[in-house]
């Protein structure tokens, strides 16, 4: 018996299927490109990955969103994401192909002034990265239909204008790599879904912004930003 009723569990749809997958958790992995990763001032570290995490709950489906409050530079960052339907502690590379339920698209969007601001005076940069609807994803297509992505082109428009275009296969750590690293850390869990890290070329947006995301294999999908930060 709980004191008052739990929301309902975060989900996403599945491709030509009417069950939802639920959401656990939310990885998203850090300067996966390396053309990303110079823009934003760094040299890709092949080495090791890193990662932080969204709530399941910013996860957005919805086709128009509010602008987020708090910034003056929200960024777009179009990523390949990773269903987990299985999890696990220090998992082979068997075990981690295993346990990918399929795929979508994913945005994570960012407040990247705040992201600054914080990093730079050494606080968390968790506000950058998580508010309401700060993961818009388009449906989950099941690995059955789409076999192991690992290349493919990748893009966001905004208005019509191509911003970023890449290829799966540029990222520097590809997913079953990734569960692998993730699953050295914490146990990961069916529900989990995984943000693979995005291509070069993040840019502002604006308010009224048309954005249109496009992966080869998956569907895409479009989301409109408000004109304000009050839901539409
Ligand atoms: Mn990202």
């Amino acid at each position: 018996m709980y004191l008052f009723e739990p929301q309902a569990r975060p989900a996403l749809t599945v491709h030509n299927d009417e069950r939802l997958f639920p959401i656990r958790q939310v990885y998203c992995i850090g300067r996966n490109y390396e053309d990303h990763a110079r823009e934003m001032g760094f040299e890709a570290t092949p080495e090791a990955p890193f990662y932080f995490l969204k709530p399941a709950q910013s996860v957005s489906q919805a086709t128009e969103i509010p602008f987020p409050p708090g910034t003056e530079k929200l960024q777009h960052e179009v990523e390949l994401v990773v269903a987990l339907r299985s999890g696990g502690h220090g998992l082979n590379v068997e075990q981690a192909r295993e346990s990918i339920a399929g795929y979508a698209l994913g945005l994570d969007l960012t407040r990247r002034d705040l992201q600054k601001i914080n990093r730079d005076q050494g606080r968390p940069w968790e506000i950058g990265k998580v508010f309401d609807h700060a993961a818009p994803c388009g449906p989950l297509h099941l690995i059955e239909q789409t076999g192991l992505l690992t290349e493919g082109p990748i893009s966001l428009t905004v208005n019509g204008e191509t911003r970023q275009s890449g290829d799966l296969n540029q990222m520097i750590h590809g997913a079953i790599e990734l569960i692998q690293f993730l699953s050295t850390l914490q146990t990961l869990q069916a529900g989990d879904l995984i943000f693979t890290g995005t291509p070069a070329g993040v840019s502002d947006l604006k308010p009224g912004d048309q954005l249109h995301a496009q992966c080869q294999g998956l569907s895409d999908f479009k989301v409109a930003l408000g004109i304000s930060s009050e839901a539409p």
